[in-house]
């Protein structure tokens, strides 16, 4: 089957939301960009030649498909059988350069001659930099201005593309004031600009075209799962920050209803302490970047109502939002949400690395963190496919420091 013929049996949104969840809450100046964005990206969809465009640079320069791994001995440990989906493995080393690919193949057909993007832990900011350089379009990166002290190697690996970064001094100076800066500069410039949203969030059509663009993980892993076990999985698991990669991975298992999604947010130092990343497991509906959907909001004083800070040890899983379709996956139950703290994220990289000699991304972390549950419900026969969105080197100084008590 073409990859046209595979995306256009993905589930799409009605009317721009996905059950109640989604939609286009955006100021009227902007409704123009994302109205030529919805139809540029309906008819790209449909277009076996921008499928052939993306599927050629996704195999020649990220190195796909990635590869799906038995992990025998994290089976053995989890007790269910475990594969990988490795993500980790694209060139730029998770699954971020997927869905930045397929956005800049779309600019190019929409005329577009400048990209510009949000980023938090700068990973976004780093492959969107990366597609840049590869298509020759000048690239600005609105990034928080707290981020930019934290995350400073990012940065320079940003600058080093040959993409401008724009610290953000406004609110928390995160990421969540970095993707209002991007909405004002698309709204200034839209007729020459193309705004590369990172995750499964933002007005409609964002949701639902990076979904597709990330679905080639779960798309790859069904035919390699098919190919290897010879049947289905019983479970997907991935992490959740704003939600691309467990979409991604998700998306193409949907309509088979013996397969349980689960996925899998931060907790940070515990749910109940309030600092968590855990949006679907304990936020409320409302509107953050132009979609409704869970966010974390303040609840017990004068800001109620109010978007919260989130936290995780995990920069990537760091937001007070989550893309709709997961929220509609949620009250559907299709899918399960559950949460990882910091401390149990960290344990589970260290497992996975001494079973398998693997070191994976904190974020990824907390998806290994779920398999015990898992596993639990599967049981020994069980084939369970997780997520490995991405590898660990850019943790390390965090793993460190946490690991020596500092
Ligand atoms: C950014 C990131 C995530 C979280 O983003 P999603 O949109 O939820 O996938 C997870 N893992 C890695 C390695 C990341 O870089």
């Amino acid at each position: 089957m073409s990859t046209a013929d595979e995306i256009a049996r993905l589930p799409e949104p009605t009317a721009g939301r996905f059950g109640e969840f989604g939609g286009q809450y955006v100021a009227e100046t902007l409704m123009p960009a994302i109205g030529e964005l919805e139809v540029a990206w309906r008819r790209a969809r449909a277009d076996a030649t921008f499928w052939s465009e993306v599927d050629a640079l996704l195999a020649d320069y990220v190195g796909r498909p990635s590869r799906l791994y038995h992990a025998q001995r994290l089976s053995a440990d989890v007790g269910a059988a475990v594969y990988l989906k490795r993500e980790d493995l694209n060139h730029t080393g998770a699954h971020k350069i997927n869905n930045c690919i397929g956005q800049a193949v779309l600019a190019r057909r929409m005329g577009k001659r400048r990209l510009i993007a949000e980023t938090g832990a700068g990973q976004h900011g780093v492959a969107t930099a990366t597609v840049a350089a590869l298509f020759g379009l000048p690239c600005e990166i609105y990034m928080g201005a707290e981020d930019v002290v934290r995350q400073a190697l990012n940065v320079e690996r940003m600058r080093l593309l040959g993409a401008t970064v724009h610290p953000v001094e406004s609110g928390t100076r995160t990421l969540k004031d970095a993707m209002n800066e991007a909405l004002r500069d698309w709204v200034t410039n839209v007729g020459d600009t193309f705004y590369l949203i990172g995750s499964v969030a933002g007005p409609h059509p964002y949701p639902w075209m990076v979904r597709d663009l990330q679905s080639v993980i779960g798309r790859e892993a069904r035919a390699q799962i098919h190919a290897q076990a010879g049947r289905l999985p019983d479970a997907c698991v991935a992490c959740v920050g704003g939600g691309s990669n467990a979409a991604g991975l998700f998306a193409p298992f949907v309509a088979d209803t013996s397969v349980r999604l689960v996925g899998v947010e931060a907790a940070g130092d515990g749910v109940a302490t309030g600092r968590h990343a855990a949006t679907l497991g304990a936020g409320r509906v409302g509107v953050l970047h132009g979609s409704k959907s869970y966010v974390l909001t303040h609840e017990d004083d004068a800001r109620m109502g109010q978007i919260a800070h989130a936290h995780s040890i995990s920069a990537g899983l760091d937001y007070p939002g989550v893309g709709p379709e997961h929220a509609f996956w949620k009250v559907s139950q299709r899918a399960t949400y559950v949460s990882r703290t910091d401390d149990q994220a960290l344990a589970a990289l260290e497992r996975l690395a001494r079973t398998e000699g693997i070191l994976c991304a904190l974020e990824t972390a907390h998806a290994i963190a779920a398999l015990d549950e898992v596993a639990a419900i599967v049981g020994k026969a069980g084939i369970i496919i997780v997520g490995l969105s991405g590898r660990g080197d850019k943790d390390m100084v965090t793993v460190a420091q946490r690991r020596s008590g500092s």
